[in-house]
């Protein structure tokens, strides 16, 4: 019997009030393995007033305590990954060396954050102004919400709520309803590495556990990750409400490979970056624009790679799993049906594929088309599937035109032997992430991971230095300690002297 997941709240679960469920399936059998209680705005109050309340006590935690807490988080998630991964697995599909993979990356910004004494180290200056010193401290903004999409259960959420939590926030996390699990587990290890309770909560649920938290007047700011319809949308009432949001939305990423690039390595990143993990990743690669004349042999390379995959269940050792939902598998072969009758040539047809799995799975293969053009949909959208479009190009240029008239700008990469062609286009193009010879070019957590465009509302990206900035608010505090010099009254603007 499938079991029923509620929300995180002090420390411990909580049933709440909503009365309305969701199923959480296995995609790669079908079968449903729980159910979900989706919040009632009742309930987004409840959840939200645990992290008020614990606001006040955490911010005013020294460094020293709040980064204990987090060396621990770090040792409990590296020895317990595996379970981690194989949650995400089983609710996702992903293969289980992706979805370790995918933990190992949360882990890195858990990490950075073990450092944040240095980070909100601020400046000092003595004799500013004569006797007069002046000094910045960075400080928490208080509760804080983090809304996250299917494709990173584990990882997307570690974008922010380490930082956000070391920082001296509290967080209310409202995971996707499609892969609860992981975001539960994260809160137990929370507690068992001594968190004190309602700094981290759990809200799960839909639209109005989301519309709960982008209004509720406790909610500081808000983390954002998903469709760039809901992005948008989460950006302007956000904002609207006077909060602070970063709003990081959907993808089209274009892998430009110049008549130079070692054609084989560009074939294996094509593979690689289109369907890992069925293509459900914001940085995958989807549309391939093959300059000059290289695009028969390219095409002819990932064709015989993309025919070497086994597509099955997760758990199984498969080089690609299912997709997350059923009406995610309809919409991908809606795309490929789309696909062929616009005229694309549909090299590789992942329809009715066969998986390695029992039950029945949301599965489609591999799927690879040629001589896309740029008004078919499968160019225009986002499809968040494993398929592979190549666009033939004549020349860099109109590979660079392409990819900078695109309504998105979350990642690219180019193929290239040429190291001044690669910085000419690392300069040029319209798009926040960039690979050189790296097909997903996530950056590292030190650096700040965002697109440009329609990929990003906000204008703060996520994790690296521009994290510890969206979660604290600026201070200086300019002093003057009284010495027999002090005195006399002067209405004007204060000038230094
Ligand atoms: P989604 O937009 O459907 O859902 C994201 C979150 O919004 C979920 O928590 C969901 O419950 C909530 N939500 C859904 N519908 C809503 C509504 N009408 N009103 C308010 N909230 C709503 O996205 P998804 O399908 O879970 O994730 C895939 C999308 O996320 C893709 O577009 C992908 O490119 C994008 N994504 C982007 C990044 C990035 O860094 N830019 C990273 C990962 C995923």
């Amino acid at each position: 019997m499938a079991t029923t997941l509620y929300h995180w709240k002090n420390g411990e679960t909580f049933e709440g009030t909503g009365g309305r469920f969701s199923d959480v399936t296995d995609p790669a059998t079908g079968e449903v393995s729980a159910q979900l209680a989706l919040a009632s705005p009742e309930d987004v109050d409840a959840v939200v007033q645990a992290a008020v309340a614990a606001f006040p006590k955490w911010r005013d935690t020294s460094l020293t305590r709040r980064t204990a807490v987090l060396f621990a988080f770090r040792e409990l998630l590296n020895a317990r990954k595996e379970e981690l991964a194989a949650i995400i697995t089983a609710e996702h599909g992903k293969v289980l060396s992706d979805a370790l993979g995918e933990v190992s990356r949360g882990q890195e910004v858990v990490e950075f954050a073990c450092g944040m004494p240095h980070l909100l180290k601020g400046g000092f200056t003595e004799n500013a102004s004569t006797g007069v010193d002046v000094h910045s401290v960075r400080q928490p903004l208080g509760p804080v919400a983090i809304i996250s999409p299917f494709n990173f259960p584990a990882m997307v959420p570690m974008w922010f709520f380490p930082i956000a939590i070391a920082a001296g926030n509290t967080v209310v996390l409202k995971p996707s309803e499609k892969v609860p699990t992981a975001a539960q587990w994260m809160a137990q290890l929370w507690k068992d590495a001594g968190l004190p309770d309602g700094v981290f909560n759990v809200l799960n649920g839909d639209k109005v556990a989301v519309d709960g938290l982008l209004t509720h007047p406790d909610i500081k700011s808000v983390s954002f990750v998903g469709s760039t319809p809901i992005a948008k949308y989460v950006y302007e009432t956000g904002t609207a409400s006077g909060k602070r949001v970063q709003a990081l939305g959907g993808a089209k990423n274009h892998m430009l490979v110049l008549p130079d690039a070692d054609l084989d390595l560009a074939a294996d990143q094509a593979i690689n970056s289109g369907f890992g993990s069925a293509g459900e990743r914001c940085m995958a690669i989807s549309a391939i624009l093959a300059v000059g004349d290289i695009a028969d042999e390219l095409v002819s390379k990932i064709k015989q790679r993309a025919e070497t995959l086994r597509t099955g269940d997760g758990r199984r050792g498969c080089d690609m799993g299912p997709l997350v939902t059923a009406a995610a598998r309809d919409r991908v072969s809606g795309y490929v049906d789309a696909g062929e009758a616009a005229g694309a040539t549909l090299v590789v047809d992942g329809r009715g594929v066969s998986p390695d799995a029992d039950g029945e799975g949301f599965f489609v293969g591999p799927t690879l088309f040629d001589h896309v053009q740029t008004d078919m949909s499968i160019y225009t959208d986002e499809i968040f599937g494993p398929v592979l479009s190549v666009v033939r190009v004549a020349s860099y240029q109109e590979g660079v035109d392409l990819i900078n008239s695109n309504p998105y700008g979350n990642g690219t990469a180019i193929f290239t032997n040429d190291g001044g062609a690669a910085r000419r286009f690392s300069n040029e193009v319209q798009v926040g992430m960039i690979g050189v010879n790296v097909p997903v070019p996530v950056p590292i957590a030190y650096y700040s991971f965002g697109g440009w465009k329609n990929s990003l509302f906000g204008d703060t990206h996520a994790h690296g230095v521009e994290g510890v900035s969206f979660f604290t608010r600026g201070k200086v505090v300019t002093s003057r300690w009284l010495d027999p010099s002090h005195g006399g009254l002067n209405l004007g603007f204060p000038q230094n002297t």
